[in-house]
């Protein structure tokens, strides 16, 4: 089996029974983020076709300032939800610096009712990654998977010293720090993902379904040594470590 630790299922939109049927053919766990209350919903409604997607209720940053209710509203979900995801903050790539308080009340809210709850969080941290470590330090909170790192090395020493884990991501090969970032991963902290069908695409133009994890964990594969076999086990006792801390 393999498991993709942050996938986004509704940007297949269309092609999203190809995906499905793309997850159950090559079994891929696949923890399916959400943007907000509707992204979630399509996740239920597609996990209801695959027992190897786990719907994920979250927030994004890019998502926070339309949200108009109030927070209060969000907590059936975060309870609902084994994995809450996609939170965090984006000071890079999000609409701009009138988010900010929005982003900063939405992903504090959640992040406090999720570690009440003893939840998986899986975390978005551009150009916050410092911001983030200190939320996450103040609660003492390692049950976070940092998705696709991509800050500097020293505060990337602050989360793995905290016992964050980790996804590699599809550029893979294609970037410096990427490399520098797995070198730097203790292995027993290390997941896989996708991203979704477009991440590939933003760094090399191709559009990818759900398997193109094959070819990532290949390449980590061929990278650090290792068989298979031994890849996907120990990617999948991480996963399973995680979710029991
Ligand atoms: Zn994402």
């Amino acid at each position: 089996m393999y498991i993709d630790a942050h996938s986004h299922l509704d940007f297949y939109g269309k092609n999203i029974e190809r995906a499905i049927k793309d997850i159950n053919n090559n079994q891929i766990l696949t923890l399916a983020m959400s943007m907000d209350i509707e992204s979630y919903n399509k996740n239920k409604v597609y996990a209801k076709k695959s027992k190897y997607i786990k719907p994920c209720f979250g927030i994004h940053p890019w998502k926070a300032h339309e949200f108009k209710n109030r927070l209060t509203t969000l907590i059936p979900y975060i309870e609902e939800s084994e994995i809450i995801g996609e939170i965090g903050l984006d000071f890079i790539w999000s609409e701009g610096s009138h988010t900010y308080t929005k982003q900063r009340e939405v992903f504090y809210f959640i992040l406090e009712e999720s570690v009440k709850r003893n939840k998986v969080i899986n975390l978005h941290t551009k150009g916050a990654e410092d911001e983030i470590y200190n939320a996450l330090k103040k609660y003492d909170y390692s049950k976070a998977i940092i998705h696709w790192y991509s800050g500097d090395l020293k505060t990337l020493d602050k989360y793995i010293n905290l016992g964050c884990y980790f996804t590699i991501s599809v550029d893979l090969g294609y970037s410096d720090i990427t490399n520098k970032i797995l070198d730097r991963i203790p292995m027993e902290r290390l997941l896989v993902e996708t991203d979704g069908p477009e991440a590939l695409e933003w760094v090399n133009g191709e559009y990818a379904y759900p398997s193109i994890i094959k070819d990532l964990v290949k390449k980590i594969c061929n990278y650090k040594s290792l068989s298979l076999h031994e890849l996907n086990k120990l990617i999948e006792d991480n996963y399973n470590s995680i979710m029991s801390l």
